[in-house]
């Protein structure tokens, strides 16, 4: 027997690369090899409804419990693979276990970047990427309790909204001058900081934290500029670092990312990488992307087995992504960086307002806030290249779908 498609990580990507090569006819054996205590499971709920006790374990994995064995697939959790040896095709475990592939799929996502500043191993301090390290802070999050938040991105953000719903204090330092400062306009952040102010959260913005003091459990966080703002609990929600360690290690191209062609192809044929490790090329924007969204890890996992099966589809599509504060759905098409003009659609007061995003005269994202016709013309038009007629655009008496029809 060959030795099949050995997928490393055990994730968003690896679970969806898994279930298609599996519903392409893939018939050889696929192995699937994470260092997470579970099968693969979905992390959007560990900020936002598995967070706020709304949901059980069982409602986050990937698939039901029982989907691998009755798809002949080997799932190995507590494994960690340290090294790859790409002419002789094969992987090592950190227990020395080593396993041969015909093809390999490198799906290692990335891993919380970190402050690197005295006092961050104190009992309080939090990360959030796993599942581990969300019941950590799930068991953390007592009402009364005050948690500081350092990083006003999404998922800080997320946090902060449902610390809120479950009784604590909450603040969040974000360094720039508005939160959400890199993924999206003034609008949006406008309207953000202002929804968290409304629901009790203290947000400072400008503000770097660079200690986190306490004997032997976190007392408060410093500032830059000397004040410690007294907490109970904090959770560092600063970004991630693509894992690309082990394709660097071996040889492959890695810049921001595991470089991989459209058909999530490294340099060497049998060696593929999907998800939030890779660094991509995008034709509707023209330049090379690194995207940390569940679309892109469920699209590179469908391409990726595509293309060991022989069914080459390429991959190139418009990326897209979501966030839920308090009762407000923030659907996101596109990317707005470089933007050089926005036209706001709706009325933010009444929480459903879209923000549209141009560059040189051309549509290139949306932010949509309650908004979902607005978000899927916004995703429609930027695949087709396609411009709204602005003057339409503000008319909230017009249909989004007749903006869409005329739109050049
Ligand atoms: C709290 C949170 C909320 C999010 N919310 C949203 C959202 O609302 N919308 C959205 O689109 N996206 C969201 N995301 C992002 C989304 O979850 C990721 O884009 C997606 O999980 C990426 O999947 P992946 O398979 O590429 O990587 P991952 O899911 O990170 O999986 C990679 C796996 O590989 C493992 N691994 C790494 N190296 C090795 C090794 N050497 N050996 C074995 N295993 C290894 C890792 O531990 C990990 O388990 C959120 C992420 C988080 C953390």
């Amino acid at each position: 027997m060959k030795p099949g498609v050995v997928i490393i990580g055990a994730g968003h990507a690896a679970g969806q690369a898994a279930a298609s090569l599996r519903q392409l006819g893939y018939q050889e054996p696929i192995t699937l090899i994470g260092d997470e205590d579970y099968a693969p499971y979905q992390r959007p709920p560990l900020s936002k409804d598995w967070l706020a006790g709304e949901t059980d374990i069982s409602a986050v994995l990937f698939k039901p419990e029982a989907f691998w064995d009755e798809h002949n697939v080997r799932v190995l959790t507590n494994h960690t693979v340290v090294a790859l040896d790409c002419t002789a095709k094969r992987i090592v475990c950190d227990n020395g276990e080593s396993f041969e592939f015909s093809y390999l799929i490198l799906a290692t996502g990335g891993r919380a970047r970190r402050m690197n500043c005295a006092g961050e191993s104190l009992p309080g301090v939090h990360i959030l990427r796993g599942l581990g390290d969300a019941i950590r802070l799930s068991d953390a999050l007592h009402a009364g309790r005050h948690l500081t938040v350092i990083g006003g991105g999404y998922v800080g953000l997320e946090v902060a909204a449902t610390a809120r719903k479950r009784g604590l204090e909450v603040s969040v330092l974000e360094a720039e001058a508005r939160v959400l400062a890199r993924v999206a306009g003034q609008e949006i952040s406008d309207f953000f900081e202002h929804t968290h102010r409304e629901h009790g959260v203290k947000i400072l913005t400008n503000v770097l934290a660079n200690a986190f003091i306490g004997d032997d459990k976190l007392t408060a966080v410093r500032l830059n500029d000397g004040t410690e703002l007294q907490t109970d609990l904090a959770l560092v929600g600063i970004g991630l670092i693509p894992n690309v360690e082990l394709a660097d290690k071996a040889g492959l191209v890695c810049d921001n990312g595991i470089v991989v062609d459209e058909l999530c192809r490294t340099k060497d044929p049998h060696i593929l990488a999907i998800g939030d490790v890779t660094r991509h090329p995008n034709a509707i924007y023209g330049r090379d992307l690194r995207l940390e969204s569940v679309h892109n890890a469920l699209e590179q996992g469908k391409t990726a087995a595509g293309t060991i099966v022989g069914r080459e589809k390429p991959y190139n599509q418009v990326p897209w992504f979501w966030s839920d504060q308090y009762d407000l759905k923030l659907q996101i098409a596109g990317l707005s960086e470089g933007y050089d003009k926005t036209i706001v659609r709706g009325d933010p007061d009444a929480k459903a307002f879209a923000v549209f995003y141009f560059r040189d005269g051309a549509l290139i994202a949306c932010d949509a806030v309650n908004a979902p016709g607005e978000y899927m013309a916004a995703r429609m038009m930027i695949a087709k290249g396609a411009c709204p007629d602005l003057k339409s655009l503000v008319d909230t008496t017009m249909p989004m779908k007749d903006i869409m029809m005329q739109a050049r």
